[in-house]
């Protein structure tokens, strides 16, 4: 028997609950790889798969998750073997299939990634999908022409997850990093982390007709989308790009313009974590482990545990959690 965190729902109402519940090893579904799962994290869709579903979820009961990492216990696929540490983002894991909110997972061995050199399983999971994915966009940044030197490169969202792990990351790179947040009184955190200027998020939220305005921005990893994306874009210095991670703030691009593509020659990049292919997941991780001062990753971890899903995944959806939260499964 293992711990668990099931999601169930009630066929009548359409409601859902989760709770930790004890389950045989003969519920997990089919696999290559067994992996005793030491820790996992929460991310936006978590908050969506722990609550009502948010259209992710195909089958009740569900284990959620969509991250974890831990050590191979069993396995019938010739790249892993019991003792294998590993690590799993993406893929829809926790969303369509059972996820890491267990102290089991059973999953595709295509899915799984070696833990790299220089992490162990719980800064893995600090990191999760939220930093892989901030990682990914500063990659695209750079392999777009992104140096340091240019100006002040913004983050929007940027005392969430995958907003945190960029700011750490482009200020450990040389980049000056501008810091777009909703809570202010997170600004010493964010200095912390690398952030030399904190904008208010107010300050671009704005819908504007106007085509352009004054240049700013070196590069941009933006978590928020909708009106800020569209100013943001206005803002852009010429021949810059914006990396596109998230929607926090709205799934269009509200008053957006042809003119900052056409007269300024920026780059709009989409960035997908989930479906990535296996080769830039390793450079990704690889990049992670050298780019990413550990201590900066530790400053951003909240931990938690199986039982305060219920709670983080409500908080999650609200915007209110901070950095990283790291789930200790066991
Ligand atoms: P978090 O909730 O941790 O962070 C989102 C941040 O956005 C919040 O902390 C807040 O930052 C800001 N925010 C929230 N609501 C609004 C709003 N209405 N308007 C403006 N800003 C807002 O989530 P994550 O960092 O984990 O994920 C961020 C986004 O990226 C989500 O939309 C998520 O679905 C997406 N995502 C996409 C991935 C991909 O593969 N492309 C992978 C991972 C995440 P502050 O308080 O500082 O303003």
């Amino acid at each position: 028997m293992f711990k668990a965190l099931i999601v169930e729902k009630d066929e009548e109402t359409g409601k859902t609950s989760a709770s930790v519940q004890q389950i045989g090893e003969d519920r997990l579904p089919e696999g290559e790889v067994t992996v005793a799962v030491e820790y996992s994290t929460v991310n936006y869709k978590d908050g969506l798969c722990i609550g009502p579903g948010g259209g992710l979820v195909r089958n009740y009961p569900h284990v959620p998750g969509i991250d974890f990492a831990g050590t191979v216990e069993a396995s019938s696929d010739d790249r892993y073997k019991p003792g294998d540490k590993v690590v799993l983002t993406g893929w829809r894991v926790g969303e369509a299939h059972w996820g890491g909110y267990a102290q089991k997972a059973r999953v595709k061995a295509d899915w799984l990634v070696p833990l790299p050199a220089g992490l162990d399983s719980r800064a893995a999971m600090a990191v999760g999908t939220a930093g892989l994915t901030a990682m990914l966009a500063v990659m695209a940044l750079q392999d777009h022409g992104m140096v340091p030197g240019n100006g002040p490169v913004l983050v929007t969202g940027a005392a969430g997850g995958v907003g945190s792990v960029a700011v750490a990351i482009l200020a450990n790179l040389g980049f000056e990093v501008a810091a777009v947040t909703g809570r202010p009184e997170q600004e010493s955190y964010l200095r912390d982390l690398g952030a030399s200027e904190i904008v208010a998020r107010d300050e671009l939220t704005e819908v504007t007709r106007k085509p352009l305005e004054a240049e700013r921005w070196a590069g941009c990893v933006d978590a928020v989308a909708g009106a800020m994306l569209g100013r943001v874009l206005k803002q852009m210095k010429y021949g810059t790009s914006v990396a596109a991670i998230g929607l926090a703030g709205g799934a269009a691009i509200e008053g957006a313009l042809i003119t900052p593509f056409i007269l300024r020659g920026v780059n709009l990049l989409g960035i997908d974590s989930v479906m990535q292919p296996y080769d830039n997941r390793l450079r990704a991780w690889e990049r992670i482990a050298k780019d990413l001062p550990m201590d900066k990753l530790e400053a951003m971890v909240q931990p938690a545990t199986l039982e305060d899903l219920p709670q983080l995944g409500k908080d999650i959806l609200q915007g209110q959690v901070r950095g990283r939260v790291v789930i200790d499964v066991n």
